[in-house]
C-alpha cells in the first residue's frame, strides 16, 4: 500500500515571518507521522523552509518554474535555480497559471520535460471548469489535458510523478466535490494513464485530489480507492488545520 501523500499549496500567500513561524509550529506538529508530506511555498520562502524542515522528512515544492535553464525571461525562476536549493517538488500547470498566466499544455510539457532530468518531483494539476462539467465533457477535458501534458514522458518518469485532480469548481470555492466525483475522476485518470503508458506505470503514480480540502473531509476523501493523496489550499496556511489533514 503506497503511503498518502498530502501537499500544502500556500500560492501567494505567508508574509516571511508567519512563513518561518508556521514552519516551526508544523515541524513540532509532524514529528512521528509517516505520511509524506510537502510545502508548496512561494519562491522567497523555499530556502528558509528547506533550512527549517531539514532533517524532519517535511518536503518542499515550489508552486511554477520555467523550462529554459537560463536567459532573458524576466521573472521567471529557473529549474537549475530550484535543485541547487535541493526542492523536492515543482507544482506544474495549475489552474490558476492556465488561467490567470496563460499557461497552455504546451508550455506544461516542456515544464514536465525539463523537470525529466532534474531531481525534482512534479505535481501535474489537471482539472474541469463548471462549464464544462455541466456538459457532462469533464473526462474529455481531463484525458485531453493528460494526453497533452504527458506527451513524450518516459513511463519512469511518470511512474514517479504526482497527477493533482483539481475540479476548478471546488477551488477556494468552499465547494468540494462529492467523494464519489472525485473517485470517479481519480480512477479514470489511472485509467488514463495505463492506456497512455501500462498499468505498471498507473499503479505506481501518486493521484492527489485537490479543492476545499478541509479537517472536515479529508477522511471520506482520503478513503476513496484511487486518491492517494490532497493538494489543499487555504487549509494549509494553519499547521493545526494541515496537520489535522494529514492525521486524517
Ligand atoms: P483550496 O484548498 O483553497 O480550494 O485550493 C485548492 C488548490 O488549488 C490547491 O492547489
Amino acid at each position: 500500500m503506497k503511503l498518502p501523500f498530502i501537499a500544502g499549496n500556500w500560492k501567494m500567500n505567508m508574509s516571511r515571518t508567519e512563513a518561518v513561524a508556521f514552519a516551526r509550529e508544523f515541524r513540532k506538529l509532524y514529528e512521528g507521522t509517516d505520511v509524506q508530506t510537502a510545502i508548496c511555498a512561494p519562491f522567497v520562502h523555499l530556502e528558509s523552509l528547506k533550512g527549517i524542515f531539514d532533517g524532519t522528512g517535511i518536503k518542499v515544492g515550489a508552486q511554477n518554474v520555467h523550462f529554459e535553464d537560463s536567459g532573458a525571461f524576466t521573472g521567471e525562476i529557473s529549474p537549475l535555480m530550484l535543485e541547487e536549493l535541493q526542492i523536492d517538488f515543482c507544482i506544474v500547470g495549475h489552474s490558476e497559471r492556465r488561467e490567470y498566466f496563460g499557461e497552455t499544455d504546451e508550455t506544461v510539457n516542456k515544464k514536465l520535460k525539463r523537470l525529466e532530468s532534474t531531481s525534482i518531483t512534479p505535481i501535474l494539476c489537471v482539472g474541469e471548469d463548471l462549464a464544462m462539467r455541466k456538459a457532462g465533457n469533464e473526462k474529455d477535458v481531463v484525458g485531453d489535458q493528460l494526453e497533452k501534458d504527458l506527451a513524450g514522458l518516459a513511463p519512469e518518469t511518470v511512474a514517479d510523478m504526482t497527477i493533482a485532480y483539481e475540479p476548478i469548481w471546488a477551488i477556494g470555492t468552499g465547494e468540494t466535490a462529492t467523494p464519489e466525483q472525485a473517485q470517479d475522476m481519480c480512477a479514470y485518470i489511472r485509467e488514463k494513464v495505463s492506456r497512455l503508458y501500462d498499468d505498471e506505470v498507473a499503479c505506481s503514480l501518486t493521484i492527489q485530489y485537490g479543492g476545499s480540502v478541509k479537517p472536515s473531509n479529508a477522511t471520506e476523501i482520503m478513503a476513496m480507492e484511487d486518491i492517494d493523496g490532497a493538494l489543499v489550499g487555504g487549509a494549509s496556511l494553519k499547521a493545526r488545520d494541515f496537520m489535522a489533514i494529514i492525521d486524517f
